[in-house]
């Protein structure tokens, strides 16, 4: 794909994500691997429903800027973590949608093993503990999740999506924040039963089969 047209859709999908309400005014982040030492990134300090393709910054494998003005994202050290230590995922999306940092500061929820169409969507939900935003220790903090799974909580904070397409990132975006959704409805009622043993390992067994 034209490196252009990659721009295009990280705009698109940005704006989505505004549209959505998965994020706010500046929040939220989006890297691409275009190759070697080429890596797109969204900036810093720039609206994500007004974002323009020529605005996107280009920065090598250290996080220094190759191409574009202005400065990368302040969360590049995430996704620098995310993009290395995933070869296999060239895309990384940050997002902030709410029912997600709501259940992510309660330890005590369940958010795995209740509902099917997560287990077959997303695997397994995986909370990482709070790091400081912006910071080298929230991307130090990944290691050891995001070699996991392509859907992360990042508690307090916000989402961390990977995907082979910004389209495939930003579907887990959806799903994380819509099963969020329901589990927080569930717990509204008292406590979400779990799935039969059995039937938990069978879904997962599912996913593995299925897992791109
Ligand atoms: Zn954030």
């Amino acid at each position: 794909m034209r490196e252009l047209d990659v721009k295009e859709q990280v705009v698109a999908y940005c704006q989505l994500l505004h549209q959505k309400g998965y994020l706010a005014a500046t929040d939220g982040n989006v890297s691409v691997r275009l190759g070697p030492g080429r890596i797109l990134i969204t900036p810093t300090g720039v609206h994500k429903g007004f974002l323009r393709p020529e605005e996107l910054i280009v920065i090598d494998d250290g996080g220094r800027v190759v191409e574009g003005r202005g400065a990368p994202s302040g969360e590049v050290a995430m996704h620098l973590t995310a993009l290395r230590l995933r070869p296999d995922r060239p895309v990384v999306m940050h997002a902030h949608p709410p029912t997600c940092i709501a259940l992510s500061l309660f330890k005590n929820l369940r958010l795995n093993g209740v509902l099917p169409e997560v287990i077959l969507s997303v695997g397994r939900i995986t909370v990482v503990p709070y790091a400081r935003p912006i910071s080298q220790a929230l991307g130090e903090s990944l290691v050891g999740f995001v070699e996991k799974g392509d859907a992360l909580i990042l508690e307090r904070h916000g989402t961390l999506t990977l995907g082979r397409s910004v389209h495939d990132a930003y579907a887990l975006v959806e799903r994380l924040e819509h099963a969020a959704q329901v589990l927080h409805r569930a717990h509204l009622l008292g406590r979400p039963p779990l799935l039969p043993d059995h039937e938990a390992r069978a879904l997962e067994e599912m996913y593995e089969r299925s897992r791109p």
